[in-house]
């Protein structure tokens, strides 16, 4: 027997409209009702696309109107002290406090009160942020079934089979944050696993056959009390009589797969995409009575299925004795875009070869069919067939494309010399070199690129985008900004200047949109968190340079001054990291020919006199593999790519980098090796810690740790950035360090950046004072 299903599906809407509902609701505009209603329709539609697809379960449990670790916390009644009930608020005012935080004015003492929203992070190695429980000794566990049973209520109405998701207790446990001093989470085990089991019943009260339980931990490298539990923990789980099929997905389940086969569930699914080595081992190993559910539809990617390869491991499985099979793509579809059909942006060339979630439930259909047809030892006949062909000949297409390939870039590639990711000299040579030509001061300060991008700027480039205004209007007005922004920090007293950004809507998009192998989709949008959307890159071929991209308003902007303006460019991972990216050759190659693009245009601005250039990589943490045994290549490729693109300059050019709040720890060999003359981090929330472990490692060159946090429009005073330095020059000598905020300051308005960078410029003329 064969089936289909999906493991989630967008919740966001076609046209985002979750979205819009969300944010007019947060803004007063609309009622709770209005709210819920979107939401109900939005469900029933996504629902129904389910339906006309074929699949054989609609899920229900993976929407969301924020986040869905959050839901849990509600679902599971564990929601943090400060958020306690209050009888005048609903649940789901008390959910959006939780998730975005408030402030109240308490009129009796005059004083602003904030209750801070859960912390976020990013949900494994995808761009998806989820909110993160808090756990103390304190912590108890109480159903509070009502909004999935309203779910599922509304979802019968459709009179389809339904199959609820959930995550799984092990994994809501392990992404969660002890709040508690010696007090582990994992403690909380054995007063949740009842919860879990009374949502259960209920669920079975509503009729609830199967349930999806998201265990991809299952994925990590996990420690022993987690990955011991899971069969205690799914055996009192399986008491409840209802069926499970756990899920796991986007890394292997390599070391623990034949544990995992054994666990006493009723059905197994796996992520045949991103761990394509665990399927023979679990067909030798997942008793024949379970369901297998294959995933063999790319959820993390926008790149349509060769169907006869997942047809191939569909018949591989009934080969191996699998009594019940189930198609799915590898997760939750939550991670592509609605739908590409019709995009009217991207480049009509590689339109047909995309698959957003609408045309993976297509493709599902298409590959069940071809399944059942095969069982019965038939082929495809009639529409069902011509459809399989148009799609299979699409996917030859794109493999043979011209498009693909630019000879140019393979060859060079092919053969670069081994030196070409090594600076001319070592980093002790080029700093001296360095400090003769700049003369800066000690602690020389800086900004991260970004000035506020205000709603001119942003009106003008969209103004600009819809051919409103010509290119030299709106040159002129940028022009108008960099001189601004060059004036401005010079007035306060800055030492290495940037100039704003103002011309970049995305540090990735604004590459992407001047680089040869990259299109763009008009509604390609993929929820980044709560009613954040973001629309990424797709990257279909080797990428090249046409011509330089950002020569010209460098070349501009330092002509306004007699210090050095940085020329600003975004690094090769993270421009592959934030990009939907080809999957017919590594990643690393991908890496490369980006590099080599980033190494033209290094080149060319210092060519132009540019002294200083920054090459932003904040996604560099973030590529890491979700298997320690993994990091080792990728740090290898990774920061060769760095190197590639930072190499082609004389010692005396300075090369920065810059990366966002990251746990920078475990990896500072690996930036070490990326031999940047300038690294600067995001620290202020840290209170310095982070850079502590620099200190440890004797981390070589020079870094500017972030005195002061951008995410919050708060003016530091003096005295705090005074400490924040000493702190930093007891771990880092003094002459190695640098003075400038957490990241860029794009988001912020520009009468506090003014009052913080002119603090912070002060504060480092005190310790100037002193030294
Ligand atoms: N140069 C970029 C900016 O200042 C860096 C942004 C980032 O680190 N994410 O906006
Ligand atoms: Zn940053």
């Amino acid at each position: 027997m064969i089936k289909t299903h999906t493991l989630g599906f967008p919740r966001i809407g076609e046209n985002r409209e979750l979205k819009f509902a969300l944010e007019s609701h947060w803004r007063g505009e609309s009622s709770e009702e209005d709210l819920r209603a979107t939401a109900h329709e939005l469900r029933l539609k996504h629902w129904q696309a389910q339906i006309d697809s074929g699949l054989d379960f609609i899920t229900v449990g993976d929407f969301s109107f924020y986040d869905q670790m959050a839901d849990h916390i509600q679902l599971l009644g564990c929601e943090p002290a400060r958020f306690e009930f209050k009888p005048e608020q609903s649940a789901l005012q008390r959910y959006f406090t939780m998730t975005r935080g408030k402030s109240t004015e308490d009129h009796a003492c005059k004083h602003a009160h904030e209750t801070w929203a859960l912390e976020m992070t990013k949900w494994f190695d995808t761009n998806y942020h989820y909110m993160v429980p808090e756990f103390t000794a304190a912590t108890v566990f109480k159903a509070h079934t009502e909004n999935l049973v309203e779910q599922i209520e509304q979802a019968k109405t459709l009179n389809h089979p339904i199959k609820v998701s959930l995550i799984g207790p092990l994994t809501f446990l392990f992404q969660g944050k002890s709040k508690q001093a010696n007090f582990e989470q994992f403690d909380l085990l054995e007063q949740l696993l009842p919860v879990y089991g009374q949502i259960m019943a209920e669920l079975k009260v509503h009729g609830i056959e199967w349930v999806q339980f998201d265990e991809p931990i299952l994925g990590l490298d996990l420690p022993g009390n987690y990955l011991a539990a899971f069969e205690r923990c799914y055996l009192q789980l399986k008491t409840s009589d209802l069926k499970i099929l756990l899920a796991t997905y986007f890394s292997s389940t390599q070391g623990h797969t034949s544990a995992v086969c054994k666990l006493p569930v009723d059905g197994l699914h796996i992520d045949c995409v991103r761990a394509e080595e665990d399927l023979p081992l679990v067909l030798d190993w997942l008793p024949n009575y379970k369901v297998l559910s294959l995933g063999l539809i790319d959820g993390r990617n926008v790149w349509k299925t060769d169907l006869q390869a997942a047809l191939h491991q569909i018949a591989k499985s009934f080969e191996a004795g699998k009594g019940e099979v189930w198609v799915a793509p590898s997760c939750s579809l939550l991670h592509v875009p609605y739908r590409f059909t019709s995009d009217t942006a991207v480049n009509t060339e590689v339109l047909p070869w995309l698959a957003g979630a609408i045309e993976k439930l297509e493709e599902l259909e298409l590959i069940k069919q071809a399944a059942k047809a095969h069982l019965h030892g038939k082929t495809l006949s009639g529409a069902l067939n011509t459809l399989w062909n148009e799609h299979q000949n699409t996917v030859r297409q794109r493999a043979s494309s011209p498009l693909l390939n630019n000879a140019e870039v393979k060859g060079r590639l092919a053969a670069l010399i081994p030196t070409a990711d090594q600076r001319g000299s070592e980093f002790a040579i080029r700093q001296k070199l360095q400090r003769e030509r700049f003369n800066l001061p000690a602690f020389p300060t800086t900004t991260i690129g970004s000035f506020p991008q205000t709603k001119n700027i942003r009106n003008l480039r969209s103004r600009f985008k819809k051919g409103e205004i010509d290119k030299t209007a709106y040159w002129q007005h940028i022009s108008q900004e960099i001189r601004q922004a060059i004036e401005f920090q010079e007035r306060i007293g800055l030492d290495v200047l940037v100039h704003g950004e103002a011309e970049r809507n995305d540090m990735v998009e604004y590459f992407g949109e001047q680089l040869e192998g990259f299109t763009f989709s008009a509604n390609g949008w993929v929820q980044s968190y709560g009613s954040r959307c973001v629309k990424p890159p797709i990257l279909f071929g080797d990428v090249a340079r046409p011509k330089a991209m950002t020569v010209d308003v460098a070349r501009f902007a330092q002509s306004l001054s007699e210090k050095p303006v940085k020329g600003m460019l975004t690094g090769p991972v993270t421009i592959l990291q934030w990009s939907f990216v080809r999957n017919d050759q590594p990643r690393a190659t991908t890496a490369l020919q980006i590099a080599l693009a980033i190494r033209d245009e290094v080149a060319d601005l210092e060519q132009a006199g540019i002294g200083i250039i920054q090459i932003d990589e904040p996604a560099y943490r973030e590529g890491l593999p979700l298997r320690k045994a993994k990091w080792d290549e990728y740090l290898q490729w990774a920061s060769k790519a760095f190197r590639i693109s930072a190499s082609p300059v004389r010692d005396d050019t300075q090369i920065h980098t810059h990366m966002c709040y990251s746990e920078f720890n475990d990896i500072l060999p690996a930036i070490a090796a990326m031999d940047a003359d300038v690294i600067t981090i995001e620290t202020s929330r840290s209170d310095m810690e982070l850079l502590c472990g620099f200190g440890e490692f004797h981390y070589p060159n020079e870094i500017g740790p972030g005195v002061y946090d951008i995410h919050s429009p708060r003016v530091p005073l003096q005295n705090e950035i005074v400490r924040l330095i000493r702190k930093a020059a007891e771990v880092i000598p003094a002459e190695n360090l640098w003075v400038n905020p957490d990241c860029g300051l794009k988001t912020r308005g520009w009468e506090e950046t003014e009052a913080a960078l002119a603090v912070m410029v002060s504060a480092t003329q005190q310790l100037r004072g002193e030294l």
